[in-house]
């Protein structure tokens, strides 16, 4: 990480909210629902699809996770009474994970409820390695009663292989991604390069065997290689989508969406985005750079 964007990490508790929106409001819809309806209606537009999430951090107590389920069956409504293209991901949590397992799946069963309801997809993404366990036995218990959820798959992980060949076995529709959280090296792969040949490793098994795949990343070597397998495995442009995150590598989104490949965008809302974006802005030291460039820019005046 450079000097200047350790300086602008460490700076970041004193600078402005005003000034972290300006950047964070490319990676972030907005704060309410009519936001994100507008941002999904625009993707549309240019034949994206999207996934919507509630922006929250963990919670510590049961009765914080309520208002966030509500917020969920407020989007899969919305998105259905809109006829906007999209669904929704969501993090365990968020919704009680680390304080009652099942009081989660209590939470993420109303909200399936109410997505079956709508014909709107779930998908449950992943989070660090202590929550992996959990969310693959909730994900495999609500499946039984909700089959149009999904889970996400981290190709830095060492257990990724083993979970995906069961997953397999299972039809299961799912997300890979890298994986965005710092892990030990006896848990997950460090090195770009091993991270970046276990996702390809990972890709063939699920894509030979037809399974639906997410594939989010932004890298394009492996962009390059999952065009290399679909054109391997003869796959039509239904039988998998690409995935982004909002206002991230939109040059490679629009090369994706020039060849008419379906793609669809991860769209972060809610009030709890400087939460959100400051710690984007610590995992990211590219992002943070940003916050300097608009500290000077003409834009803040
Ligand atoms: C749709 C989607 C859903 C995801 N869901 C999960 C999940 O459930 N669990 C999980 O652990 N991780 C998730 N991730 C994050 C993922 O694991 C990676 O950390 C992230 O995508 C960066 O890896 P990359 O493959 O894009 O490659 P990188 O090599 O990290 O990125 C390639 C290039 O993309 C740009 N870039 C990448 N990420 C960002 C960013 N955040 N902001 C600005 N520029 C960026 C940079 O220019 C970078 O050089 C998700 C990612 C996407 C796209």
């Amino acid at each position: 990480m450079s000097l200047l964007n350790k300086l602008v990490i460490a700076s970041l508790p004193v600078v402005p909210k005003s000034l972290v929106w300006l950047v964070a409001k490319r990676y972030i819809a907005g704060k309410t629902l009519s936001d994100v309806s507008r941002v999904v209606r625009d993707l549309n537009k240019m034949k994206a699809m999207a996934t919507v999430d509630v922006l929250g951090e963990f919670i510590t107590k049961r009765e914080e996770s309520f208002p966030f389920r509500d917020e969920c069956i407020n989007v899969v409504n919305m998105i259905h009474s809109t006829k906007i293209d999209a669904n929704l991901s969501l993090k365990l949590s968020q919704y009680g994970l680390k304080i009652d397992k099942e009081l989660c799946e209590e939470n993420l069963r109303a909200i399936l409820a109410a997505a079956s309801k709508v014909n709107c997809f779930t998908r449950i993404d992943m989070e660090d390695h202590t929550c992996t366990d959990a969310t693959l036995d909730i994900y495999r218990s609500v499946r039984k009663d909700f089959p149009n959820v999904g889970v996400v798959i981290q190709a830095y992980m060492r257990r990724s292989e083993e979970d995906v060949r069961q997953l397999i076995s299972e039809k299961a529709n799912i997300r890979l991604c890298k994986g965005i959280y710092r892990e030990p090296p006896n848990v997950a792969f460090q090195e770009r390069k091993e991270v970046q040949d276990n996702y390809i490793k990972l890709l063939e098994m699920l894509l030979s065997t037809k399974i639906y795949v997410g594939i989010a990343t932004h890298d394009y070597v492996l962009i390059d290689a999952a065009h290399s397998l679909i054109k391997k495995y003869q796959l039509q442009k239904n039988e998998y989508e690409f995935q982004m995150l909002l206002g991230v590598r939109e040059d490679l989104r629009n090369k994706i969406l020039e060849k008419q490949e379906r793609i669809r965008i991860y769209v972060p809302y809610g009030e709890h985005w400087y939460h959100y974006s400051t710690r984007r802005f610590k995992e990211n030291p590219e992002i943070a750079g940003y916050v300097f460039k608009a500290m000077f820019s003409n834009n803040n005046k």
